[in-house]
């Protein structure tokens, strides 16, 4: 009796279930689970798949397909990683194939692209219309080419009918070709020929080459080089020796060198390693309560206020970690503190440390995929954004989750919709290690876990160099506007205060939650304002350069001279944005460089490094910023912080408002007075008597904390209740309007009162898409997992409506 064999596999697609492939027995004795193979699937697609099961049971409703290839020498995903995504999907409930795709750096999937072959048989030209003779011609030099060459040499985008047409003559054929996208960097090295490994060939070598003067000095140099006992790097010979490449070239002819190639890192790190900093006594007992807090909680939160020197104490922890072997993971909140902490570690781990993140390149995520995999030296420490929990750890001993508050953590699109710290918790469980979890403005969840001693708890409270916390001045702009003591957006307090710093040489930061120039332009005749074509928003006006642009879309249109609605030239900006006050301090402060830091000046891969290290440098004398500015920044001469606006932060319709706005200011003025002199924070506010303006004012956690508990508990909110958010898409809006009335009765039915809405969001159409929501609110006692199987449940009938399948249903578990 012959055997079958076969696999289970996951697909990179949102298709809930495992597909089975057939294979050799061969084959199933080389495959391990988490190896990626090349099937194909669909109507000619061919996808990489990741290996999940190896077994002999053949699919019942379906024939199995056979394998294209099998990609991998060995797994590249690891059983705990597999398991981890399981968790991702189910919790999430997405399919395990969206997780796949989020996790595998792109170039490590395979992706198939249609090429464009020629049939031998047919060769009558009179049949061709110019365009199609073109592509006839091209197949007569080449025996392939891809689609995007046929739009090359066309000269335009949609080739299709052309190709359909070429098919129809039957000129050509198409087929699908895999490629791999991945290529390693590879740098030249050179090594001497094996026969002059003895002195007497090598003396015969030299005297041969004494007229060749270059290829002389080229072979003395190299014996230079190779006395360092380290691998010789062409370029490096070329310029000790001063020779060109083609003297080089010339003597590995002769056999007398040998070229060779070696994979590098992107990522180098050159200077010298320090040992980690000694703590003070309070960082050295919040260390000590963390270790003792680790035998019984394997999470710890640790509440450190802002400048207290948590990066030490997460140091010393990560020193004792790579002690004993183990691989740790830092995760930040967003990419632009990367420079500074990977600086400050670095220091202290030098080599051992890798950067991952979305800026990086497709390669370079690869190569920190292979060398956490291999679990090599240079990978013991990750330090990424939240995708970094993706990797293939094999040893992890601890996770350092850093601004553990920041909303950023959570994946809001596309699926997985995931946060990053709560996964990273799971993470932690499922490799047995430990994780902190530190902040200076826990979350509410957080802290509140910490209470109900989920988590461990520890705190430092002391800034570090005995330098007090910042000292923190309300301005009333109500007052400050009747007394006329305003100058645009500044009030006469602010002012000085700047003028103070300013004289003193030191440095300002000023906050203002808003980007472009003003958030709307409005007509004072009729009070039209311009609105995207796309969405339902107003556009904002961008002054640099006289254009209005869509921050939802990235719609944009010149500035018109008048009112589209009208026709007067009454146009006017209202409200303002970073770049407004930028151009106010330009005339305020002539003699000072101003900069600014929002999404706008910072795009690229560097380009939140050359902002940061213009002010380190002191190149900068005020940064004005967005939400950036208040995420964990280290400044040392930075002794004012300006927060022009706060009530901007409290006005938004979400039960996280007033906790975030908390957040926001008290972490903003924490980048105040971080070295030896105590720092000023002025807050300009409508409302100075607010409870949240007052929680900043006197930096009172706790007190923030119980008040908006309270409010979490009366509105059944997180982290008493649970939320899952459902949200309908669609370009018809009287489609999203019937599908979310069937599927607010259908979930009422089963869940009664818990289930709130249908609303539209404050921005209801975006990119033509029309958009409403429920949210779904799950008591304390009610299951979770019972809960998603109901909507599961629901969602699936709903998908099996005709008029409804075409509507886009997007779940957010533990929805921000
Ligand atoms: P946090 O992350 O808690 O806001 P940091 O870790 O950025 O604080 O520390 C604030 C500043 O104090 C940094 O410039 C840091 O280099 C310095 N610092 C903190 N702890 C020490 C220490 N033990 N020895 C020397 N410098 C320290
Ligand atoms: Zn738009």
């Amino acid at each position: 009796m012959s055997t079958f064999y076969f696999i289970d596999v996951v697909l990179p697609i949102p298709i809930q279930k495992a597909f089975t492939y057939a294979i050799t027995q061969e084959e199933a004795s080389f495959l391990k689970k988490g190896m990626r193979v090349a099937v194909s699937f669909g109507s000619n697609s061919i996808y990489t798949a990741i290996v999940l099961e190896i077994h002999q049971n053949a699919p019942t409703l379906y024939e199995a397909k056979e394998i294209h290839q099998i990609l991998d020498e060995s797994p590249i995903v690891s059983e705990i990683q597999l398991k981890h995504w399981e968790w991702i999907s189910s919790y999430y409930m997405c399919s395990l194939g969206e997780v796949f795709r989020a996790a595998l750096p792109s170039a490590l999937l395979l992706e198939s692209e249609t090429v464009v072959y020629k049939n031998q048989v047919f060769d009558d030209e009179s049949l061709l219309n110019n365009e199609e003779f073109l592509i006839f011609e091209a197949l007569q030099h080449q025996s392939q080419i891809t689609i995007q060459q046929v739009s090359d040499i066309l000269g335009k985008k949609k080739v299709m009918p052309v190709i359909n047409q070429l098919i129809k003559k039957s000129v050509i054929y198409l087929r699908e070709e895999i490629y791999e996208q991945y290529k390693p960097k590879l740098e030249k090295y050179v090594r001497l020929h094996s026969k002059y490994s003895d002195d007497q060939s090598l003396e015969k070598l030299l005297s041969e080459l004494s007229n060749a003067k270059q290829q002389h000095a080229a072979v003395l140099t190299f014996f230079q080089l190779t006395s360092k006992n380290k691998a010789i790097k062409a370029k490096d010979l070329e310029k000790k020796a001063g020779v060109s490449g083609a003297i080089l070239k010339a003597l590995v002819e002769k056999s007398v060198f040998e070229l060779y190639h070696l994979q590098v890192d992107r990522i180098s790190f050159q200077g010298n390693v320090n040992s980690v900093r000694n703590l003070n006594e309070f960082q050295a007992k919040a260390l000590f309560d963390i270790n003792e807090s680790f035998r019984e909680n394997e999470i710890v939160l640790l509440h450190g206020i802002t400048s207290s020197g948590k990066t030490e104490v997460y140091s010393k922890l990560i020193d004792e970690q790579l002690k004993i072997g183990k691989q740790v993971l830092f995760l930040l909140p967003e990419i632009a503190l990367t420079t500074q902490i990977i600086a400050r570690l670095q220091q202290y781990f030098g080599h051992q440390i890798s950067v991952f993140h979305s800026k990086y390149s497709i390669n370079e995520r690869v190569e920190v995929w292979h060398n956490v995999l291999e679990n090599q030296s240079k990978a013991q420490i990750i330090l990424g954004a939240r995708s970094a929990i993706f990797l293939p750890f094999s040893n992890l001993g601890l996770i350092v989750v850093d601004e553990e508050h920041e909303t950023s953590y959570k994946q809001v699109d596309p699926s997985p919709r995931y946060n990053a710290r709560d996964a990273a918790i799971v993470l932690a469980k499922m490799h047995q290690a430990k994780i902190v979890l530190g902040s200076a403005t826990p979350s509410l969840e957080s802290y509140y876990n910490s209470h109900q001693q989920k988590y461990g708890f520890v705190t430092l409270n002391k800034r570090f160099g005995e330098v007090k916390t910042p000292k923190i001045e309300l301005i009333d702009l109500k007052e400050k506007q009747r007394k006329k003591q305003l100058k645009g957006h500044f009030s006469d307090t602010l002012l000085q205060y700047i003028q103070n710093a300013l004289d003193q040489k030191e440095q300002v930061i000023l906050f203002q939650n808003r980007r472009g120039f003003s958030p709307i332009v409005e007509c004072v005749s009729c009070g039209f304002s311009p609105q995207c074509p796309n969405c339902d928003v107003s556009l904002t006006y961008h002054k640099f350069k006289h254009e209005l642009r869509c921050h939802y879309c990235s719609y944009q249109r010149a500035m018109p001279n008048s009112c589209g609605a009208c026709g007067n030239n009454t146009l006017e900006t209202k409200g303002f944005g970073t770049e407004q006050i930028e151009i106010e301090l330009k005339t305020l402060f002539p003699d000072f460089v101003i900069g600014r830091m929002d999404l706008d000046t910072t795009r690229g891969k560097f380009g939140y490094q050359k902002i940061i290290g213009a002010f380190e440098a002191r190149e900068i004398d005020i940064l004005v910023g967005t939400q950036m500015l208040s995420k964990g920044l280290d400044f040392d001469n930075v002794t004012l912080v300006g927060i022009l606006n706060a009530d901007a932060l409290l006005n938004f319709p979400d039960f996280r408002a007033y906790e975030r706005a908390f957040q926001m200011m008290v972490q903003v003025s924490g980048r105040s007075g971080r070295a030896q002199k105590q720092g000023n924070v002025v807050i300009q506010t409508y409302d100075p008597a607010h409870s949240i303006i007052q929680q900043v004012a006197n930096t009172n956690y706790e007190k923030m904390f119980e008040e908006q508990l309270q409010e979490r508990l009366k509105f059944n909110y997180p982290p008493y209740f649970r939320l899952i958010k459902i949200t309908l898409k669609h370009k018809d809006y009287a489609k999203v309007d019937l599908g979310i009335n069937w599927l607010f009765r259908a979930l009422q039915g089963v869940f009664g009162a818990y289930v709130l809405g249908p609303t539209a969001p404050s921005v209801s159409r975006i990119r033509n898409q029309h958009i409403k929501n429920l949210v779904i609110k799950i008591p304390p006692k009610q299951s979770l997992s019972g809960t998603k199987k109901q909507l599961q449940k629901i969602r699936n009938t709903f998908e099996a409506v005709k008029e409804f399948r075409s509507i886009r249903f997007v779940i957010d578990v533990d929805a921000y």
